[in-house]
Parts: C-alpha cells; sequence; structure tokens
C-alpha cells in the first residue's frame, strides 16, 4: 500500500483516484468542489481540506488539473505546493500542459530535490473508469520505473516519450490530430446524412473503410450510432470542448515556437473555438457535429 496525495478530482481524476483506492492505496483527496472530495470520501479515501494538506506524508503526489495556469499556481509561488511535499515524494502531473510549463515546475521540484514526471493521459473518461488509459511520460527513466506500479493500476499503455516536458509534446500531438479527425469524422458524417445515407450504416461502412479513426470507431459523434458515448447523453461529460480548444492552442504555441506548419491543426482550432463561442464549451468535443449537421 502506497500513501497517494490525489488533487484535482474532476471528469478525469476522480475515477483515476477511484482506482487507486481499489488498488488497496491509501489516498488522500482534494479538490476545489467539495462534492468531489465526498464522492471519493464514499469511496473509502481520505479528505483533506487543503492540496498542501493532501500532500502531509504523501509518499506520491498526483495532480489532474484542467490547465497550465492551475498547475503552475498550484505548484509555484510563494506558498506554492512544492513547498508542502515531503522531500522524498515523487510528484506526477497528469494534466495536459504547456511542454514548457512543464519543465518549469519540474525544474523548480529538481531545484527543491523533489523528483518528478510529467504523464499526461489520452483514452479519455471511459479509459479513466476502466483503467485503461494510455500513459506518455516525460522525465527520469528511474521516476517512471517508480511510478509504474500506480500508473498501471489506472492505465494500460505506459510509454516513456523522454526528458521532462517530452510527455506534453507528445500528448500535444496526438491531441491535434484527434482534433483534427473528431471534425473531419463530423464533417463525414454530416455529408452523408445531408444526401440521404443512414448514419449508423455510414459509420459501419466507414469502420471498415480507409477514413477509420478512432473518433467513428469508438467515440462516434452521431447520436443514436453508439451507446456509451457522450453523443448518446447530449454531450454531457466526457472531454470538454474548451479543453480540446486548450490542447489546439498548445500545439498553436509549440508550432510557433518551432516554425512548425500545422494548417489542418489551426484549421481544427478555428472550428472548435466557433462552437466554444456559441455557447458550448462545456460539451464534450464530439458536439462539434453540430456545427456542421444540417437541421432538418
Ligand atoms: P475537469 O475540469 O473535469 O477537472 C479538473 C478538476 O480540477 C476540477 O474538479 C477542478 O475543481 C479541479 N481543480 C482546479 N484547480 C484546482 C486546485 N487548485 N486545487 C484542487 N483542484 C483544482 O477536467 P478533466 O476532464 O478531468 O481533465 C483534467 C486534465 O486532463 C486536463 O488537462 C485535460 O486536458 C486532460 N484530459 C482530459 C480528458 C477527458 O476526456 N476529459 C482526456 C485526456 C486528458
Amino acid at each position: 500500500m502506497s500513501k497517494i496525495a490525489f488533487i484535482g478530482l474532476g471528469n478525469m481524476g476522480g475515477p483515476m483516484a477511484a482506482n487507486l483506492l481499489k488498488a488497496g492505496h491509501r489516498v488522500t483527496v482534494f479538490d476545489l468542489v467539495p462534492q468531489s472530495i465526498q464522492t471519493l470520501v464514499e469511496q473509502g479515501a481520505q479528505s483533506a481540506t487543503s492540496a498542501a494538506q493532501a500532500v502531509g506524508d504523501a509518499e506520491f503526489v498526483i495532480t489532474m488539473l484542467p490547465a497550465s495556469k492551475h498547475v503552475e499556481a498550484l505548484y509555484l509561488g510563494d506558498n506554492g505546493l512544492l513547498k508542502h511535499c515531503p522531500s522524498s515524494a515523487l510528484i506526477m502531473d497528469c494534466s495536459t500542459i504547456a511542454a514548457d510549463s512543464a519543465r518549469r515546475v519540474a525544474q523548480a521540484a529538481a531545484e527543491r530535490g523533489l523528483r518528478m514526471i510529467d504523464a499526461p493521459v489520452s483514452g479519455g473518461t471511459g479509459g479513466a473508469i476502466a483503467g485503461t488509459l494510455t500513459f506518455i511520460v516525460g522525465g527520469k527513466a528511474e521516476d517512471l520505473a517508480r511510478a509504474r506500479p500506480l500508473l498501471e493500476k489506472m492505465g494500460k499503455n505506459i510509454f516513456h516519450a523522454g526528458a521532462a516536458g517530452a510527455g506534453q509534446v507528445a500528448k500535444i500531438a496526438n491531441n491535434m490530430l484527434l482534433g483534427i479527425a473528431m471534425a473531419g469524422t463530423a464533417e463525414a458524417l454530416a455529408l452523408g446524412v445531408a444526401n440521404g445515407l443512414d448514419p449508423k450504416v455510414l459509420s459501419e461502412i466507414i469502420v471498415k473503410s480507409s477514413g477509420c479513426n478512432w473518433s467513428i470507431e469508438k467515440y462516434n459523434p452521431w447520436p443514436g450510432v453508439m451507446e456509451n458515448v457522450p453523443a448518446a447523453r447530449g454531450y454531457a461529460g466526457g472531454f470538454g470542448v474548451n479543453l480540446m480548444l486548450k490542447d489546439l492552442g498548445l500545439a498553436s504555441e509549440a508550432a510557433i515556437s518551432t516554425g512548425s506548419v500545422i494548417g489542418l491543426g489551426e484549421l481544427a482550432r478555428n472550428l472548435f473555438a466557433l462552437h466554444s463561442s456559441q455557447g458550448h464549451g462545456q460539451l464534450d468535443f464530439s458536439s462539434i457535429v453540430n456545427l456542421v449537421k444540417q437541421e432538418k
């Protein structure tokens, strides 16, 4: 049994912490939303009244927060969490943030003698619940080796992308492709339906043809085609439009800093920005289909 502090109990962090509890670990939890703490306490977690209290005697500190600014605000600063983490603790930030932010926090941790890895995830809320996430790790191999037994309780595939920040670079490249693929899948389905096809039949055809991709096969955006996906429940839960927009913005920043060409990535970012500006930022990102769907 390991002593774990888990901070950030949202759509992803909640079920990830629950899997650590199921594996028999002692998990102390904190979130800004009291109800999220309560849900985990009902599953056996210890509650904390602040992030600083949660890390008390932790051997592992895991954070799952929305964006760079939340992670930097939590760890750095005058009374940042780095000042409260026990010196032997291994810090694992699983949030998707800018690689530069991840490197800044890892550097500040190293200056205090603390070990840290960036370990963003892929696999969505379904993967978080089932414990089948993919972890994409940046940091030292020996720190990943220490983290691995815990990561294996929350995920199925664990990759070492490289040094600090490398996990974030790989994650951002993946999510840019996901944003492009989801927008493209939405357009293909809307085109087919507008021209008289049944979305279920069209989906079956594409899944067995060269247009097949994760968005159509595992996370179909058209309502009524698949069960247990956000499209089946009015796009509630899942991976928010604003989170996808954040990741596409991170891809854009990374591309500017290296002079990389991401024409389709920028186009996808604009489509998600338009969708968000129309009041849909909190819906799952597969709701982008509503931007291109024709009203009957
Ligand atoms: P979420 O908004 O559901 O959860 C974030 C949680 O962090 C919230 O409960 C919020 O209250 C909490 N929080 C924010 N600041 C805090 C602080 N200072 N102290 C304590 N708690 C704080 O987001 P999510 O969907 O769980 O995503 C978390 C991260 O994982 C994001 O970086 C996202 O890009 C990434 N991600 C999400 C998915 C997905 O499908 N949702 C998939 C892969 C990666």
